[in-house]
């Protein structure tokens, strides 16, 4: 393998981008705006300006580097073609074709899903190294998940496995999820639900007094009461526990990971996330699995260059044993 590959996190706010040497070590990172306006259009060709810049800053040439990996925040198949992906604007696009049209040197690009990158960049050098089975959970503007087994991403058949965000967990609901269905786990569990339910806690119980009736209910607020034992906020996350609990023991029972990480801006509370999770879903599991460890995310907003970057070494040692392979058949 050539000795240098870029990792890239196309996200909704901004692109991180990572050079690494092919050793897996970070050698920089840094980000760049993400240009959202006349649909996502010009993302592409600005990540392959930022790279080019980059290595002619290091004045690195194609000859060393091996390839790119990308994470996108939407559903990928397993050619690299991106199936809508609301928060940049693209509609249907092959990703590696438009990339290698704008810059024909980069011979080897993979694309996935931004969750499973990042899945894969926890397993590799974060909270679940050492497991070659995880599913990672982010729980931030939405809620959704990483399906890792046998070190390979699970994709699924239109590469929305793990979109466990719009799993029903409230046919009752009378609000609609932003995919049109009611009572998606995202309406309750993402940083927005969460503040959902917190209103409807605190309706529920007039009497109780709470830190959350002064001033605007965020997520911190709702976790920084929590942590002070606030009755109505301790409610809360009871709440929000039951239902990650209901949630991760129905995936346990279909994925049986190793290890299931807990990831995005709201685990960054810590433990007043993390705890009810893990209680409610040793109160629900299957016994064969109950006691599945649960880990928080350690690489926080680098997960995904981490494991965009390494989706494409495996694929290139993938090739490289398929090539051996061949020469060897041939010798025979
Ligand atoms: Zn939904």
């Amino acid at each position: 393998m050539k000795p240098y590959a870029f990792g890239v996190d196309l996200g909704g706010n901004a692109i991180k981008i990572g050079l690494f040497q092919t050793t897996g070590n970070l050698v920089e990172k840094w980000t760049i705006p993400t240009r959202l306006e006349d649909h996502g259009s010009h993302l592409l060709s600005d990540v392959v300006d930022a790279i080019r810049a980059k290595m002619e800053e290091r004045s690195l040439t194609w000859d060393v580097v091996e390839g790119v990996g990308m994470g996108v925040p939407g559903p990928v198949d397993q050619d690299g073609t991106v199936m809508r992906c609301v928060n940049l604007g693209w509609d249907i696009l092959n990703v590696p074709k438009a990339v290698q049209e704008l810059e024909p040197a980069i011979e080897k690009l993979k694309v996935a899903n931004d969750v499973n990158a990042a899945t894969l960049g926890e397993m590799w050098q974060g909270g679940a190294q050492w497991n070659n089975s995880a599913v990672m959970v982010t729980l931030g503007v939405g809620v959704g998940s990483g399906i890792v087994v046998d070190n390979k991403v699970f994709v699924g058949s239109t590469g929305a496995a793990g979109e466990i965000g719009h799993m029903c967990v409230n046919p009752k609901e009378t609000e609609r999820c932003t995919c049109g269905n009611y009572g998606c786990l995202e309406q309750y569990c993402s940083d927005t639900g969460l503040v959902h339910i917190a209103k409807m806690v605190l309706e529920e119980l007039p009497e109780a007094p709470s830190m959350l009736r002064e001033g605007e209910i965020t997520p911190e607020t709702i976790c920084q009461a929590a942590k002070k034992g606030d009755i109505a906020a301790s409610e809360v996350m009871e709440r929000f526990g039951q239902l990650m609990g209901q949630a991760l023991t129905a995936v346990a029972c279909t994925v049986n990971p190793q290890v299931f990480v807990i990831g995005g801006q709201m685990a960054q509370a810590g433990m007043v996330i993390l705890k009810p999770i893990e209680t409610y879903f040793r109160r629900y599991a299957f016994h064969a699995f109950r006691n599945t460890p649960f880990v928080l995310a350690e690489l926080g907003e680098d997960a995904g260059i981490y494991g965009s970057v390494r989706m494409l070494f495996d694929e290139v040692k993938l090739e490289e044993e398929l090539e051996l392979e061949e020469e060897e058949e041939l010798d025979l």
